[in-house]
């Protein structure tokens, strides 16, 4: 974070979670929290209704009961904290992360909104996957938190038109244990989702399947392209 602040970075910002709503506040802003499950946050009360009209009822109580068993749940600060983090990853690994996100898109048939991308800190090594959302998919990735906060971005990514990209980062904890957090991204617009499901379409099949899975490696041609696109959205995106 200090590192950032010196660079003259932008730190992303915080989002009305409100998909239909616009509005990124300033890091220290004045967004307002659900005050049942205190895990959502909203630029104002509009706002809050719609979102619990399209869906937010439907989890709140369960992300609320589910916080009390589970201490450590994220304050909004530790939200920005850990876009910061997922931020600073794709400056430097924005190739890599959009070959696996393809690749998964290819191998399950899924659209970009329904990919999580999982960034995995193991000690030394970093280790990028991505799998389908949908915790009932076969290719279902272990370190995913499924509950009912999971339910609660899924669908609120579901409905972002594009634009909320849903990580989870993993950290190493005492004893062996690991600590998984999801980490939603919204976008300003769908350009790098778009784009993304526009490359799936071209690419190739992969080889024979294998398992019941066709491993799929992308050509000179295909990363050219996702360069391409990197350069035309989130290198442009200082803030998402
Ligand atoms: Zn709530
Ligand atoms: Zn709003």
């Amino acid at each position: 974070m200090l590192e950032a602040h010196e660079s003259g970075d932008r730190l992303p910002m915080p989002a009305c979670d409100n998909v239909e709503c616009d509005k990124f506040v300033s890091a220290n802003g004045d967004l307002k929290r659900c005050s049942c499950c205190e895990s959502v946050y909203y630029c104002s009360a509009d706002c809050q209704r719609l979102d619990w009209r399209r869906g937010h009822r439907k989890t709140c109580a369960a992300i609320r009961s589910h916080s009390l068993e589970n201490p450590d749940f994220l304050t909004s600060r530790d939200r920005s904290f850990l876009r910061t983090i997922v931020h600073k990853i794709y400056k430097t690994q924005a190739l890599n992360i959009f070959l696996v996100q393809l690749g998964v898109m290819k191998e399950s048939l899924i659209l970009p909104t329904e990919c999580v991308t999982i960034l995995k800190y193991t000690g030394a090594n970093f280790d990028i996957t991505s799998s389908p959302a949908n915790p009932e998919l076969y290719l279902h990735n272990s370190a995913i938190p499924v509950g009912p906060m999971w339910q609660d971005q899924l669908s609120r990514a579901l409905a972002s038109n594009h634009r909320i990209h849903l990580h989870v980062i993993v950290f190493p904890r005492a004893q062996e244990q690991m600590l998984a957090k999801i980490v939603p991204v919204r976008r300003p617009n769908a350009a790098v989702w778009d784009g993304l499901h526009a490359l799936v379409q071209e690419m190739p099949e992969g080889k024979e399947p294998h398992k019941g899975r066709r491993e799929w490696s992308a050509g000179p041609e295909i990363v050219a392209k996702v360069e391409a696109l990197i350069r035309a959205t989130i290198a442009k995106d200082e803030v998402y």
